[in-house]
Formats: C-alpha cells, sequence, structure tokens
C-alpha cells in the first residue's frame, strides 16, 4: 500500500466516513482517538447543511461518534459565516430548517410571508437541505427574490446522498432548477468550493502551528490530508488548492468512479491514496 509522510493535520469528511446511513461506521470512533493519540489534529468538513453544528454533534454522540460541535466545518456554517461578513444587517431569505436557521443567529431573515410581500427584497437567497421546507411555494418566493436582484447562494450543489432509505434528491437539484429559471449563476459555498477548501484548511493550519515545537518547518497545505468518500468532491477539489486527498472505500463511490476519474480528461485525476476505511488511511501515515 502507498504511504503518505508529512501529513500533519487531516479534513475528514462526515458521510461515508465517519457515519454511513444514519450510523457510525466501524472503527470510526477509534481511528479518531488514534488521530488524537498521534496528536493530528482533525475537523469535520461536511456539506450537510439539514443540522446545526451544535446538533449534529449531539446526533454524533447517539451514534457513538463523539466530535466536538467546534471541530466542525459544515456547508451551513460555512454560509452563515459568509452572509454575515458579506451582507452584514442586510435581509436574507433563507430555505433551511428551523435548526439549521439557529446558525444564522443574529441575522436578518425574511419570514415566508415577508417574502411573499410584492416588493420583498433580500440582500440574498440561501438553499440548503430541508425536506419540509423545499416546497413549490417557498422556492417560487425565492425565484421572485432573486429576479429582484438577490444573491443566489447554494449551501452545497450536492447531486444526492445515501439515506436509510436509498439514493436521496439532495438540494443541489433546487439550485440548479432556480439557476435554470432565473437565468443566474449560484455562488456555491461547502465542497467543493474553492474558497470551503482554504478556509477549513487555513483553520487547521492554524491549529498545527499552535501545536507544533518551533523546530518544525512550517506547515502548508500539502501537509493536510482531506479523507472523503465523493471523489470529486471531497478528494479532488482538496487537491487542486494543494491539499493532498486520500479516497475511501467505505461511502458512496468505490473503483468504478477511481477508473472514470482516471480516463476524465477534465476535472478527473487520482487520489494520493485510496484505502477501506479511514483507519486504513492513518495507519498508512507515516
Ligand atoms: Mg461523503
Amino acid at each position: 500500500m502507498t504511504r503518505l509522510s508529512g501529513i500533519r493535520g487531516l479534513l475528514l469528511d462526515l458521510d461515508g466516513v465517519l457515519v454511513l446511513q444514519g450510523r457510525a461506521l466501524p472503527g470510526a470512533q477509534e481511528a479518531l482517538r488514534e488521530l488524537d493519540r498521534r496528536d493530528l489534529p482533525y475537523h469535520v468538513v461536511t456539506n450537510t447543511s439539514l443540522f446545526s453544528r451544535e446538533s449534529l454533534a449531539s446526533w454524533g454522540r447517539s451514534v457513538g461518534l463523539d466530535v466536538p460541535a467546534e471541530r466542525i466545518t459544515s456547508a451551513l456554517s460555512a454560509s452563515a459565516a459568509y452572509t454575515a461578513h458579506a451582507f452584514a444587517d442586510q435581509a436574507l431569505y433563507v430555505i433551511a430548517s428551523a435548526d439549521a436557521r439557529r446558525e444564522f443567529e443574529g441575522q436578518r431573515l425574511l419570514s415566508h410571508g415577508e417574502a411573499d410581500a410584492p416588493d420583498a427584497e433580500a440582500a440574498a437567497v440561501v438553499i440548503g437541505d430541508a425536506p419540509e421546507e423545499a416546497t413549490y411555494d417557498n422556492l417560487n418566493r425565492a425565484f421572485r427574490l432573486i429576479r429582484r436582484g438577490a444573491r443566489l447562494i447554494g449551501m452545497h450543489k450536492n447531486r444526492w446522498w445515501l439515506t436509510p432509505a436509498g439514493p436521496t434528491l439532495d438540494s443541489g437539484a433546487f439550485v440548479a432548477g432556480l439557476e435554470f429559471a432565473a437565468g443566474v449563476r449560484g455562488m456555491i459555498l461547502g465542497k467543493p468550493s474553492p474558497a470551503f477548501f482554504r478556509e477549513a484548511a487555513d483553520e487547521i493550519l492554524a491549529e498545527v502551528r499552535r501545536a507544533a515545537p518551533p523546530n518544525l518547518p512550517r506547515p502548508h497545505r500539502a501537509n493536510v490530508l482531506m479523507v472523503g468518500d465523493d471523489l470529486w468532491t471531497d478528494v479532488l477539489a482538496a487537491q487542486r488548492l494543494g491539499l493532498r486527498g486520500a479516497f475511501v472505500l467505505s461511502g458512496k463511490h468505490g473503483r468504478a468512479e477511481l477508473e472514470q476519474a482516471a480516463r476524465q480528461p477534465r476535472g478527473g485525476g487520482r487520489p494520493d491514496l485510496v484505502a477501506a476505511s479511514l483507519a486504513e488511511v492513518i495507519e498508512a501515515l507515516d
């Protein structure tokens, strides 16, 4: 098996790396303990937008996975951080679950009624996963606000994910639908957007620097390993930004996708490491 040297911090995808179909993957918690034992800091980076980081952390504990909220960066938290800074004090129309909306605390969110006013305006429309909220009426409100000048922001643009019920439609379809109807291009804030990986890599590198003995060379992006089960969104996207990428076979993609990406002339490539699980990735680190 290939070995990777010089890794000093990790970014871990959640679904397909630590959990699958609502349950912790076997060995996931032990793998996190092994990272702690080796003093390798990690952050969980996930396109999950259905739950706040607090809820995600407490759900994790309920299925046997102990990741504190402050070690999670989600497409939702990245979107809320972005709007807080880019559209401070301006109105937003956010299609997200009630729990997800907690991440926007202190920001001005339009109610559905307010968004309905004929002259309603918003600085941005933000779309996340919200099975109950992604109704025709709400998407139509979003569409009208975009026509009046609101920016379209997708927390992510994932096509689908695996749930206990099987492959399930993700909110990327609604972002694509609004882009199509309004003739605009949405801004995507989760993976695989370069801004998301840049931010996540900076955070983990800051942690590595704080913990490192002064005689070690200054860490850079190639010392950060992104571990994911989505070959394109996690692994190849991170590699394009100078991070290293490990592809795990414990999630939604497998050998067929590996071959497809290797042959793909644009947007394809090969991961730095292929492993069965996160535990196997850690074993490959020198
Ligand atoms: Mg995943």
